[in-house]
C-alpha cells in the first residue's frame, strides 16, 4: 500500500489536504499534535472516501519522538511505502523583533523549519529506497516578500523555501519532486483573528482563499501529473504580493 503523510492534518490546510488527497485515491497518515477528537474526525472523512487512514501523533518540533513514531511505523509497515510527504504543520506567534520573547522566536523557528527537518529526514531515505516520492512544503507568502510582525514565521518560511531548492536538486535523479505551497490569506483557525474585511480591499481577488482551494494545489503537486516541476515556490494567493 502507498501511503501520504500530512503533518498537521487534522485542522485547516491540513485536514483539507488530507481530504484532497483520499479523493485521488490515497491512503493517508494524519499527524497531529494536541488535538485527536479533529485528528479522529479527519480520518473518519477520509475513511468514507475508501481509503485506508491511520494517525500518527507526535510533535513535528520533538526530533525525538519524530524519529520514533516514523521510524516505528515504517517498521511495523514493511509492505507499505510512503509515497507524498506534505510538510503543512505550522504555527504563527507574531510580534515585532524588538517585543519578541525568545520562546516566539524558538517555536515558530522550530515547529515550520525544525518539523520539516525532522520529518522529511526520516520519509527521504524511506523515498529513496522507494525510487520515487513526492514532497510538498506549505510554507506562506511572508516567507517570500516577510512580513512586518513576522520576523519569526518570515524566517522559518523563508529557510523552507530554500531548503525545497536545495533538496529537490539533490534528489532529482531519485525520481523524488520537491516543492513549496506559498498560500497567502487562508481562512483557517491560524487566521481567525485576522479580520477579512480589512484586509480583503488588499487582495486583488478581494477575498481570503479556502484551504480547499489550497489542497487542490497540493493534490496536483502530489500527482503524476506534476512529474516535471521540482525546487518550485507556487504561490496560491489571490494576487497579493
Ligand atoms: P491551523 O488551522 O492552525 O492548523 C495547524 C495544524 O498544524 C493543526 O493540524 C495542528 O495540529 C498542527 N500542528 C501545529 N503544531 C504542530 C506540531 N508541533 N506538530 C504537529 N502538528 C502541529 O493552521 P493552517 O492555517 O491550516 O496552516 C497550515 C500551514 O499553512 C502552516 O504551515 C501555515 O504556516 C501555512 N500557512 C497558512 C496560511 C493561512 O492563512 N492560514 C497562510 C500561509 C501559510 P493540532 O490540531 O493537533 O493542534
Amino acid at each position: 500500500m502507498k501511503y501520504a503523510l500530512v503533518t498537521g492534518g487534522s485542522r485547516g490546510i491540513g485536514k483539507a489536504v488530507c481530504v484532497q488527497l483520499a479523493e485521488l485515491g490515497h491512503n493517508i497518515l494524519i499527524n497531529y499534535n494536541s488535538n485527536e477528537a479533529a485528528a479522529e474526525e479527519v480520518k473518519k472523512i477520509v475513511e468514507e472516501k475508501g481509503v485506508k487512514s491511520q494517525l500518527l501523533k507526535f510533535d513535528v518540533s520533538d526530533r525525538k519522538a519524530t524519529n520514533s513514531v516514523m521510524t516505528d511505523w515504517f517498521t511495523s509497515n514493511p509492505d507499505d511505502q510512503l509515497e507524498v510527504l506534505v510538510n503543512n504543520a505550522g504555527i504563527r506567534k507574531d510580534n515585532l523583533l524588538l517585543w519578541m520573547e525568545d520562546e516566539q522566536w524558538d517555536d515558530v523557528i522550530n515547529i515550520s523549519l525544525g518539523g520539516f527537518y525532522n520529518v522529511t529526514k526520516v520519509a527521504i531515505g524511506e523515498m529513496i529506497k522507494n525510487k520515487g516520492g513526492r514532497i510538498v512544503n506549505i510554507v506562506s507568502l511572508s516567507g517570500i516578500k516577510g512580513m512586518p510582525g513576522q520576523t519569526n514565521y518570515s524566517a522559518a518560511k523563508a529557510a523552507v523555501i530554500g531548503a525545497t531548492k536545495a533538496l529537490a536538486q539533490e534528489v532529482g535523479r531519485r525520481k523524488i519532486t520537491v516543492n513549496a505551497v506559498a498560500p497567502g490569506f487562508i481562512k483557517t483557525d491560524m487566521t481567525e483573528d485576522i479580520d477579512e474585511k480589512q484586509f480583503k480591499g488588499l487582495i486583488p481577488l478581494k477575498r481570503f482563499g479556502t484551504a480547499e482551494e489550497v489542497a487542490q494545489l497540493v493534490g496536483f503537486l502530489a500527482s503524476p501529473n506534476s512529474s516535471y516541476i521540482t525546487g518550485e515556490v507556487i504561490s496560491i494567493n489571490g494576487g497579493l504580493y
